[in-house]
This record gives C-alpha cells, sequence and structure tokens, in this order.
C-alpha cells in the first residue's frame, strides 16, 4: 500500500484480496462515514462492497440493490446503507428515498455509482475509485482512497 496524505493507493490481483480491502475498512469503519465507490461496470464495486459488509459483522449475502437503489442491513456492528445509483433516473428519486437521512445518520453509508449523484454527496466523503489496466492483467485493480 502506497499512502500520501488523504490519500491510499493499493493494487490487487483478484476479487478475494479487493474483498479482503473492503473487509478491513468495514472493521474500522464509524458511524456517519460515507463511501462513495467509482468505477466501470464489472470492475469490483461490489465485491469491495461486500468486503465491507464482512468487515461490519453482516453475515448475509450482500448484492446490488436492482430494484431499490438501497439497502439496510442492520445485523451488523453498525447499520450499513448500502446504494447502487446505477439507474437513478433523477436526482429527485434520492430525495424520495429519503437519502439525507442515511447520509447523515448513523450508519456506514457506501454507493455504488456515487459520480451519477455527484450535487448532492455530503461535503464531506470517502472516495473509492477502482480502475482496471489490463495491460497488468485481467484481475488487477488500482484502488484508490482518498478523503474530500
Ligand atoms: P461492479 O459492482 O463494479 O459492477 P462486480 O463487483 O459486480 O463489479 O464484479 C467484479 C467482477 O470482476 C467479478 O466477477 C470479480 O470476480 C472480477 N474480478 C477479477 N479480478 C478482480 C479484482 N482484483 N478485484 C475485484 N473483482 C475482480
Ligand atoms: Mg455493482
Amino acid at each position: 500500500m502506497e499512502e500520501r496524505e488523504n490519500i491510499r493507493v493499493w493494487e490487487t490481483h483478484s476479487p478475494e484480496e479487493t474483498f479482503s480491502i473492503g473487509e478491513q475498512l468495514g472493521r474500522r469503519a464509524l458511524a456517519g462515514q460515507v463511501y462513495t465507490l467509482i468505477g466501470d461496470l464489472g470492475v469490483g464495486k461490489t465485491v469491495f462492497t461486500q468486503g465491507v459488509a464482512a468487515g461490519l459483522g453482516i453475515a448475509g449475502p450482500v448484492n446490488s440493490p436492482t430494484f431499490t437503489i438501497m439497502q439496510v442491513y442492520e445485523e451488523g456492528r453498525l447499520p450499513f446503507y448500502h446504494f447502487d445509483v446505477y439507474r437513478i433516473g433523477d436526482l429527485e428519486e434520492m430525495e424520495e428515498i429519503g437519502c439525507e437521512e442515511y447520509f447523515y445518520g448513523d450508519g456506514v453509508c457506501l454507493i455504488e455509482w456515487a459520480n451519477l449523484i455527484r450535487e448532492i454527496l455530503p461535503r464531506r466523503h470517502i472516495r473509492i475509485t477502482i480502475k482496471k489496466d489490463l495491460e497488468k492483467g485481467f484481475d488487477y485493480r488500482k484502488i484508490v482512497m482518498e478523503d474530500i
């Protein structure tokens, strides 16, 4: 892991490794934190999210909430609010589900495709960007985490 001020970078070579980085983060996550996950389809955002959920002590399966935009998990160390806003039509939809209550609540929020709702993100959050680099292999991922 490379570390600069407010920015951490990992390189992984398997889904298990990406899961494990998420898991470490989930173990240390604090109430009220908002994590955004940015990256193309199939890059590993959900794999990472599943790690976070495991780290929070959530045993059940965590998949992308296709029809609901947001899924709540209450059985872990802290409430976990998993958003996947890939299919969001407009920002009003976020208001309708009462997103502010979650963003500024006492749980941990994680938002896949957060770049699509940039305008309404809390000013302070933790941005995680996942990228492939096919020159480094099909399973290579670069994970950058920065405090915004
Ligand atoms: P997203 O949620 O970003 O659309 P998923 O997490 O659903 O993506 O899927 C990522 C896919 O990439 C999975 O099939 C996973 O097995 C695969 N994969 C291969 N290498 C990695 C890696 N290093 N990290 C995460 N996923 C990986
Ligand atoms: Mg996903």
